[in-house]
């Protein structure tokens, strides 16, 4: 029985590419088909930027993920497991434009690169279901997904303040400034304005605040960022009027100070903010803070533009009426609404209220006497955002300009409108204004010429539908997406695992479900929640700072590759932390890591090569009484591990599996110490917890949990042999 095969040293290097081929050559990881009273499980890891090779940050979360799914096909449940590419940006546009190539190359490159790295690290994706979002079949499923929420009236066209990045030469969500940076070239952004095509997420917030209440699945860290991202925030509305009768409706959060009022505060996207200022000359400074563009050491409560609207507020039961100014320093507090300046409890509003001149020429007239009448209500800070970008890199958005008919959208049959295929960005404005090959189109309405769009979508929009691709075969995609049966099968996601940076994306993706199910798409999830369970993991820190590579604080995972082998990076990456707490990345972990499976080699092996069936032991022979206290500690122990793996605590998996190990090497001691030597029985149940450990070992390291299940010539891959029964 005995495998010619087995390597004396652990010598991951020998090892761990033969099992990736084994696995390949198996199909191990494929998706399986559909089978009568299967339970699928359908895991869901965020998907990478193609911007150069795997980060830490990228095996942390595959790593988990990888576990789990490795875990999950044991359980004999159907698993779709696989990665897609987020190929469409300025990451990638950026990337490009540093190497010489086209985006097509360099999404290429970076794919393939990165493919790489994860077949070296192990992961069990299913390559047949990967994606690309700047593959012509993806992202004419962005467009026909823009022409749906066009439809819908969420997506409109509008003038409106953004970030803006100077460097990058594109408008930003204001999700992608980062303390006022750009995310991706760190300079400052200011507010200008500008016209865009907007996300509207306003009809569904309510919607999705009362679904959080079917998120039991979801970590607290995820429910937070849900909670964070609608940015509720309650208090009380007031009604008022101005002298000539025109109406507005204030909120303020601070419910016990209403009488301590002195102003009224109008953000400059309130919709009624036009009809609000009267006077030319006020109408004009508006019109200033927003085309200027407002710097972000302008956003503090002590140099935020306020501008004066001349006008008074009256509100029942305030004894004078209160000034009102139009400021941005709403927006971010409370969206874009109408508050109360409360100084005596808002700092902001104290600063502002400074800087108020209250001239005498205020026109104030009699209120009626009372207190003022409240009623509850809140506000939302989640706000509208941009979604076209000035960049050639994204999806072209579906629509084309005619002189006679306006701005048209392209119909849905002649979807994907294709990117040229040798498109050249130059970091210089946006090239596709210069392709009259991609310009010319012809009017879907009047038949007569007319030209693209030449914006092009937010990848955040590609992000929208994520969650979707996966459930069709790739082959099945270019002409069934989101009517395709697999849909069915497997959606709600059954787990998604995600970094710590991905509560806006989700938070859009949950609108976007509902949005799809009001139209009829996902009739099987009325409640419109596309993701069961979610874990939103933390990040991988080094020298105090997350790991980044614009702060040079970056540990090369290749290096780490060569130096250790995948086990033990993937096994020091879940050993060291809760998947909940910051990774603080030493090599002492990896050190320990890769001593503890040098040791458990060195112990294992010689004890169980060749073993094949274990035999029952014969409760007569040898010491029986010990045999039971490890059966026992096994029971616990992969009790433990289950419930670990379930819970996705894979830090507490590594540890258990450590312990078990520990616990038999302690039952042969003992053995031996009692009576000499072990007996055949006693092997045998020695022998039988070793594979429990090796079993429950192979979801954190694969390989060398094959290679000893090999070596104990069991058989087929332990990726695939069921679960131990407890
Ligand atoms: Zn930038
Ligand atoms: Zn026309």
């Amino acid at each position: 029985m005995a495998s010619q095969s087995v390597t004396p040293d652990y010598t991951p290097a020998a090892i761990e590419a033969r099992w990736q081929e084994a696995w390949r050559e198996a199909g191990a990881f494929r998706t399986p088909p559909p089978s009568e009273g299967e339970q699928p499980a359908y895991i869901f890891s965020a998907c990478p930027f193609t911007s150069g090779s795997a980060h830490m940050g990228h095996i942390r979360s595959y790593s988990i993920s990888d576990a789990y799914a490795r875990y999950l096909r044991t359980r004999g449940r159907s698993v779709l497991f696989s990665i897609g590419f987020d190929a469409f940006g300025l990451p990638t546009e950026i990337g490009a434009i540093k190497n010489q190539l086209t985006p097509n190359e360099w999404v290429q490159q970076c794919r393939a690169r990165m493919r790489d790295q994860f077949d070296r690290l192990g992961y069990s994706f299913d390559w047949e279901r990967e994606w690309v979002t700047s593959k012509p079949e993806l992202y004419k499923w962005t467009q026909w997904l823009f022409l749906l929420l066009l439809r819908e009236g969420l997506v409109y066209h509008a003038e409106g303040q953004v970030d803006w990045c100077d460097n990058c030469k594109t408008v930003l969500a204001s999700l992608q400034v980062e303390d006022g940076a750009c995310w991706r070239c760190h300079e400052p952004t200011r507010l200008v304005e500008r016209s865009q095509w907007y996300l509207g997420i306003s009809r569904y917030l309510e919607e999705n605040e009362r679904g959080m209440e079917l998120l039991g699945g979801w970590n607290p860290a995820a429910v937070g960022a849900q909670r964070t991202m609608l940015g509720r925030v309650d208090g009380v509305e007031l009604d008022g009027a101005t002298l000539d009768g025109t109406q507005l409706t204030v909120f303020t959060p601070h419910a016990d100070h209403v009488d301590d009022a002195e102003f009224v505060a109008l953000s400059p996207s309130h919709p009624d903010v036009d009809a609000w200022i009267l006077d030319d000359e006020v109408r004009a400074q508006v019109a200033r803070i927003r085309s200027g563009g407002i710097a972000r050491d302008e956003r503090g409560a002590d140099n935020v533009p306020i501008v004066d609207s001349g006008r008074t507020l009256g509100i029942a039961g305030y004894r004078d009426p209160l000034p009102v100014i139009v400021t941005p320093a709403v927006d971010a507090r409370f969206g874009r609404t109408a508050v109360l300046g409360v100084p005596s409890v808002d700092r902001t509003d104290a600063a502002i209220a400074r800087r108020l001149r209250r001239g005498a020429s205020m026109f104030a007239w009699k209120l009626p006497p009372g207190p003022p009448r409240v009623r509850e209500a809140a506000r939302y800070k989640a706000r509208d955002f941009p979604i076209s970008r000035q960049r050639a890199w994204g999806a072209p958005i579906p629509l084309v300009h005619c002189d006679s008919c306006g701005t048209v959208p392209v119909p849905e049959e002649q979807l994907p409108v294709r990117l040229p295929d040798d498109l050249r960005p130059t970091g210089e404005g946006n090239v596709l204004a210069q392709r009259e090959d991609f310009l010319a189109a012809t009017c879907p309405q009047c038949g007569g010429a007319a030209r693209r769009e030449t914006d092009t979508l937010d990848c955040h929009v590609d992000g929208l539908w994520q969650w979707f691709p996966f459930s069709a075969p790739a082959g099945e995609r270019e002409n069934a997406m989101f009517s395709h049966s697999e849909m069915e099968r497997w959606l709600p996601v059954h787990q998604v695992i995600w970094g710590a940076d991905g509560g806006g994306s989700m938070f859009d993706q949950r609108m976007t479900a509902k949005v799809l199910r009001d139209v009829g798409v996902l009739p099987h999830i009325e409640h419109g929640e596309p993701h069961e369970r979610v874990l939103m993991h933390e990040m991988v820190h080094l020298d105090g700072r997350k790991m980044s590579k614009h702060l040079g604080n970056v540990v090369d995972p290749d290096e780490l590759l060569q130096r250790v082998g995948a086990d033990t990076v993937r096994l020091a990456v879940l050993y060291a932390a809760a998947p909940t707490n910051v990774l603080t990345w030493t090599d002492q972990a990896l050190q320990y890591c890769r001593r503890w499976l040098v040791a458990f080699w060195g112990y294992a092996l010689p004890r169980i090569e060749g073993v094949g069936e274990v035999p029952e032991p014969d409760p007569e022979e040898g010491s029986a009484k010990l045999r039971a206290r490890l059966d026992n500690w096994r029971g616990v122990a992969l009790r433990r591990i289950t419930e670990n793996y379930d819970g996705l605590e894979t830090h507490r998996a590594a540890r258990n599996v450590m312990t078990l190990v520990e616990r038999i090497r302690d039952y042969e001691q003992r053995v031996i110490r009692q009576q000499g030597e072990l007996t055949a029985s006693d092997t045998a149940a020695l022998q039988s917890a070793l594979l429990t450990a090796i079993q429950c070992l192979a979801p954190l390291a694969p390989h060398v949990a094959e290679e000893l299940w090999a070596a104990a010539g069991q058989e087929g891959l332990v990726a695939l042999a069921p679960w131990p029964e407890q």
